[in-house]
């Protein structure tokens, strides 16, 4: 949550910064800001998007080659002008943006108050910057060694660019929670929470750790620890193009994201899946193979739709390896003490790899001796970093608020640890391995034949779009990608809806059902095809209306059914990766229908960092 950029060097600070802001707008959206270094300090901001700031700033003096910006998700202080980043330093000299949480921020304001301060916003970050500058002026030193002294009194999650009207050309980065990556150019420096805003500048790029800070300039860039050290900064290549985060036509991310599934998926499986030699290779599991194997259990650890696919995951494993598993929210697992045992084996699955809790949470486990696979979108982010190993799940970058390719990606890169974990341990026999693998390598040709159902899913949105709830529900596999369709209605269309084990729905939710209530049900072929039946005649009996999923040719359950999408047979343990497609249509296209910017979805973003 909350963008963060900043350039130093021979450009006009301003478009760089404005571009890079609008590509990290995913990261929040509650107000916008600017802090330009040109002799003096300048600050614009604004409540809302970054185009109110471009707004706001027509005809001010947008001059100045160093510079840093913000776009945010509101924690401390509702979205306004005044709490908008950058925030000025009580002297005015300094300007500073953040993004995460100063957990002590009440104490420190109230030190500070009573050394006669005065604030003018209610943020965390406003307390931290006047902290700093407090620190400065009574030591008589500079910023670097004033953050320095400061963040070691500082408990809670950080990234903060600040910038001094002393010391141009000077940018000072620290991160501890929170990503930043500086991109290094010929004579200039770029600072991100991720790669989007530099890619046009460079391909040279170092992450920054945890209790590490920058010290940025045009020719310079110099990593210390908070114990004043030089670290030598690990340059990667960045292999990420352009067009990757761009719309390419389509009317929104979250859309191009959906369609671009069928060639995530493959690029998934791709140098992976050998389906004529029987082979799964992985090599950042490879080496923890034998540990999983022997695993007493394997406890899946994830937030939001990650969670969801870790869900799914817990069925295949427990299917197809005979290991124990549980799945945990990350937020709950990292603060209840659980027991971690010698031999268990922890996978955090998360699309940006900085999700917060899913970062504690596996240093807590990791720390008590487990053994740790991160399942992640974002190449070189903090949870790939904290891994052992793993695998990335090369869905590209995912821009739409709500999570689409991500989603099944991770269970494309979980389905293929499986299937090599049984082959490897002998609970699977070698036709069912074979022919998984060779359905496995068929999923992405399924997806591209239910993206041509969109129009009928289109209708259906039309047509169900004013329902005040809808109930989703699944069985077996299918169950988590209920959830996870209930999940995406919520957050694109704003419309209350649960998912539910199919049921399960008759301890409760059914009283909720009448002529009004809309029901997806997933009543795809498989073990428990005929118990979904029923459910949908239990549904129909108390006059609900039934969407349900179904496989080609299942013309029975279709005439049931008020309305229904069809698509191909699967193997149940593929089939979420399938069924889950028109759920996320059905959500794009409803909140469409009721008019809602479905990539900036109300109160979320992307990429939790803060708890
Ligand atoms: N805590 C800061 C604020 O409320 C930054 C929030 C964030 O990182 O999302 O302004």
């Amino acid at each position: 949550m909350c963008g963060i950029v900043g350039y130093t060097g021979p450009k006009e600070a301003y478009p760089v910064i404005i571009k890079g802001l609008k590509r990290l707008e995913y990261r929040g959206y509650d107000s916008a800001g600017i802090a330009l270094l040109d002799g003096s300090l300048k600050v614009y901001k604004k409540k809302g998007r970054v185009s109110d700031l471009e707004d706001e700033v027509v005809g001010k003096d947008l001059h100045g080659h160093t510079g840093i910006g913000h776009t945010r998700w509101a924690t401390h202080g509702e979205p306004s002008d005044a709490n908008a980043h950058p925030h000025r330093s009580s002297t005015g000299k300094l300007a500073m943006i953040h993004n995460g949480i100063i957990e002590n921020y009440a104490q420190l304001k109230k030190d500070l108050i009573n050394k006669g301060y005065q604030f003018k916003s209610d943020t965390d970050t406003e307390v931290l910057l006047n902290f700093i500058e407090e620190i400065k002026e009574n030591n008589h030193c500079g910023l670097e060694e004033a953050v320095r002294v400061a963040l070691k009194r500082v408990t809670g999650a950080y990234v903060i660019l600040l910038i001094d009207a002393e010391e141009p050309d000077t940018i000072i980065a620290a991160r501890k929670g929170s990503p930043l990556v500086i991109g290094i150019g010929k004579g200039e420096h770029f600072l991100g929470s991720d790669a989007s805003p530099m890619l046009e500048y460079t391909k040279e790029v170092v992450y920054v750790n945890d209790y590490e800070l920058a010290i940025v300039r045009p020719d310079e860039l110099i990593l210390k620890n908070l114990g004043n050290e030089k670290i030598t900064p690990y340059v990667q290549k960045l292999d990420i193009e352009l067009a990757a985060i761009e719309k390419s036509g389509y009317d929104h991310f979250m859309l191009k994201e959906i369609f671009e599934q069928p060639q995530t998926i493959f690029d998934c499986l791709r140098g992976r899946l050998d389906t004529l030699g029987g082979t799964i290779t992985m090599s950042g599991i490879q080496q923890y193979a034998d540990q999983i194997m022997k695993a007493n259990r394997i406890v899946m650890i994830a937030c939001g739709t990650s969670w969801h696919a870790g869900l799914v995951a817990e069925y295949i494993f427990e299917e197809l390896c005979r290991i124990n598993v549980e799945v945990e929210y990350a937020s709950e697992f990292r603060y209840r003490n659980p027991v971690i045992q010698p031999g268990d084996v922890i996978i955090a699955i998360s699309q940006s790899g900085e999700t917060a809790d899913t970062l504690v949470a596996i240093e807590n486990a990791k720390a008590k001796g487990a053994i740790i696979l991160g399942v992640v979108n974002v190449v070189g982010s903090s949870i790939a970093r904290a891994s052992h190993g793993g695998a990335y799940t090369h869905a590209g970058p995912e821009i739409g608020v709500a999570s689409t390719k991500a989603f099944t990606a991770q269970l494309a890169v979980l389905t293929m640890i499986a299937l090599k974990i049984a082959h490897d341990k002998g609970t699977i026999d070698q036709d069912r391995y074979m022919r998984l693998l060779a359905e496995l390598a068929e999923v992405p040709s399924k997806v591209e034949k239910v993206l041509k159902t969109k129009d009928k899913i289109r209708d259906l949105a039309e047509k169900y779009k004013d329902a005040r709830d809808f109930l989703y529900l699944g069985r077996g596999f299918n169950f988590p990608v209920a959830l996870e369709g209930a999940l995406k209605l919520k957050e694109i269309s704003y419309i209350h809806a649960e998912g539910y084990p199919a049921a399960e729905m008759k301890h409760g939710p059914i009283a909720l059902v009448d002529e009004n209530l809309p029901v997806v049900v997933v009543a795809t072929k498989d073990t428990y095809h005929h118990k979904v039946v029923s459910n949908i005649q239990e549904i129909k009996a108390r006059k609900g209306k039934v969407i349900a999923l179904i496989t080609e040719g299942d013309t029975a359950t279709a005439a049931l059914c008020d309305d229904v999408i069809i698509v191909p047979e699967a193997d149940e343990i593929l089939a979420p990766m399938i069924s889950v497609v028109p759920l996320q249509l059905l959500a794009y296209y409803t909140g469409v229908a009721k008019g809602y910017d479905v990539d900036k979805p109300r109160n979320l973003a992307k990429s939790v960092t803060v708890e």
